[in-house]
């Protein structure tokens, strides 16, 4: 992966002719949030420096400072600074410090008067940082300026300052307060030449692995502790640098902030040959400043189009990462390499296809969840849930199932690995998905919540599907869920039958979980309208269904005690009755699903059953 940000920047440097400076400052940083800059004027006269005064002015574009950051603690490689603590303190940390035991003249003069000069100076800057207005007050650049023969100049004008930065930055690749020094004579892990190499260069970007799997990034001999200390020479250091902000401006997501479940990523487009195509170049630069809200696909479903005829020459990187040390480095979660575009794209036709389903359709969900509800099963949940779009609802459930939470437990690394799995078409365990499933559905059980019940089984049936689709289910080769054609006047048990070959229910004890499902869920309404009761999950007969830890057995009891409830109502009802002893009978002799799978049949069932009810009597109560 290292090589194919490599060539990005190898690409970059050439396309774009970045001078040094360019290429040196972090222009990324300032961005588009930095909007004035505070300069601390000195006057440059005969070997005497004199402080004038606090200008405050416009931003100008970054590389008239030659802001580039430092160690969180220490100071920059130049003197400026964002404003992001109290301005008398990063006044301090970042420039007072920045020129003492500097040994040039001009850093000496600037340090002496500095000095003499402090109280004034801050109390200046106090002043002028009031006066900025409030909405631009965000990453104010502090920084100084020079005047030199009545004419005022910034840092990046003066070319002592510029040779500061080249050096320092040099000196990063090899050079660490904590660890010492890491140069020599070597062979480049990157363009394997011999000569001079340094040990630090991935640290110096703030590139980190500490939670990272490493395989494939670094190769084999590096180890924990030394994947510090990769070799790499000048050249491809520069290079790897260039590479590096390309993707933070334009590769990143999602941009503006947002998160993808609780981390970003880059999408890194690696070239077979190791060539970069001006077309895809062009391409990402045409879409630099736009916002892809729904992460993960809406990009690169675009990039889709492009790339749909370089299938032979081009895979994509997707390297998950989270910010640490307020944006200094980055720690790298999860590494998933050479996907294919097309795979992209067969993801989004997949997820695409399922979202299409008639069973999440409005007309049905208003059926499940009642008439209130607008649009289907995903739209309609769109403004309830953060970071749930119309095209990575898959993303969002699989993250539902696996949370990061302090009441459900935090499964973080196997959400990490189902997506991973989606992205480079690993199977997925089927039991796995669906001891997820079922976890959460039964945490809802327990709380009587019969609404959120509903919505993590519809969520689970649909995620379940997709995985299905793409088929990525190990364990579960599913027969491809064709939509069968509706019957005029079709009866109850035809409806049922229908569903479970649209939707590939194989073997009968899938059949029979549901069906009993329907028949607890139709009691359940029973209950609900003879006893006034207004919530799904407070039915008294809710206490009889063990928590939802079914089994064969279990379920084949529930069946006759629904029965005798119903009969208690006199509310037996023959269409249902019949249907379940069917799937039951004929899963008499081959119960092959799991208990969990068990239970999720079951939980499904009673999410669905309203799907196949034409109960005029029942849809009239609740609309009351
Ligand atoms: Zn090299």
């Amino acid at each position: 992966m290292l090589d194919a940000i490599k060539e990005l920047g190898d690409y970059v440097k050439e396309k774009e002719k970045l001078s040094d400076v360019e290429i040196f400052v972090d222009k990324a940083k300032l961005g588009k949030s930095t909007k004035k800059v505070l300069c601390i004027l000195f006057q440059h006269r005969d070997d005497k420096i004199t402080y004038t005064r606090v200008i405050p002015e416009d931003y100008k574009g970054a590389s008239l400072y030659l802001y580039r950051r430092g160690t969180s603690r220490g100071v920059n490689i130049s003197p400026s600074a964002l404003i992001t603590e109290e301005i008398g303190s990063t006044f301090e940390n970042k420039i007072v410090n920045w020129f003492k035991n500097r040994e040039d003249s001009l850093s000496v003069g600037i340090e002496r008067e500095l000095e003499k000069e402090r109280d004034n100076i801050k109390e200046e800057l106090v002043k002028c940082y009031k006066e900025i207005q409030e909405d631009e007050r965000t990453n104010v650049l502090l920084t100084i300026m020079l005047e030199e023969n009545g004419e005022k100049k910034y840092i990046g004008e003066l070319p002592a300052f510029k040779e500061i930065l080249m050096q320092d930055t040099l000196k990063t690749y090899y050079s660490r307060k904590t660890i010492g020094e890491s140069k020599g004579r070597g062979v480049c892990y990157l363009c394997g030449k011999s000569g001079e190499v340094f040990g630090f260069v991935l640290p110096s970007f703030g590139f980190s692995f500490s939670t990272a799997d490493k395989r494939g990034f670094l190769p084999d001999f590096v180890q924990e502790e030394h994947w510090k200390e990769v070799p790499i020479c000048k050249d491809c250091a520069i290079s790897l640098e260039i590479g590096k902000k390309f993707l933070d401006e334009n590769l990143s997501y999602p941009k503006r902030g947002y998160s993808f479940f609780g981390c970003k990523y880059y999408v890194i487009p690696k070239f077979v040959f190791g060539e970069m195509l001006e077309e895809i170049y062009n391409y990402i630069m045409h879409f630099k400043n736009e916002e892809y809200e729904e992460g993960l696909l809406s990009k690169e479903d675009r990039l889709g189009e492009i790339v749909r005829d370089k299938e032979d020459i081009l895979r994509l990187i997707f390297l998950f990462y989270k910010q640490k040390g307020g944006g200094a480095y980055i720690d790298i979660v999860r590494y998933v390499e050479d996907v294919l575009p097309s795979w992209v794209r067969e993801i989004y036709n997949c997820q695409n296809s399922v979202r299409k389903m008639d069973i999440i359709q409005e007309k049905s969900i208003k059926k499940i969840l009642g008439k209130k509800w607008i649009g289907d099963f995903v739209n309609g949940r769109m403004s309830k849930e953060k970071g749930l779009g119309r095209n990575n609802w898959f993303m969002k459930f699989t993250r539902d199932f696996f949370p990061s939470s302090n009441t459900e437990g935090v499964y973080d690394k196997y959400f990490m690995d189902v997506v991973s799995s989606i992205l480079s078409r690993k199977p997925i365990d089927k039991d796995f998905m669906i001891s997820a499933f079922v976890n959460r559905i039964r945490s809802a059980f327990k709380e009587h919540k019969g609404h959120d019940l509903k919505i993590l089984c519809l969520k689970a049936f649909m995620l379940y599907s997709f995985l299905a689709k793409v088929d990525l289910l190990r364990g579960e080769r599913m027969e491809e869920g064709k939509a069968l054609e509706k019957i005029e006047g079709e009866n109850f048990d035809s409806k049922v039958e229908r569903f479970f070959r649209e939707h590939g229910f194989n073997g009968a004890a899938k059949k029979a979980a549901f069906s009993v499902g329907m028949l607890v869920d139709y009691l359940l309404w029973v209950q609900r309208d003879e006893r006034g009761i207004k919530d799904f999950g407070k039915e008294p007969f809710w206490s009889n269904l063990y928590g939802l830890i079914l089994d064969e057995k279990k379920i084949k009891g529930l069946f006759p005690k629904a029965i005798s409830k119903l009969r208690q109502y006199g509310k037996g009802k023959p269409t249902l009755e019949a249907v379940v002893s069917k799937y039951l009978a004929e899963a008499e002799q081959n119960w092959d699903i799991s208990n969990d799978e068990t239970s999720y049949y079951f939980a499904l069932g009673m999410t669905l059953r309203r799907l196949f009810s034409k109960n005029k009597e029942e849809e009239k109560k609740e609309e009351e």
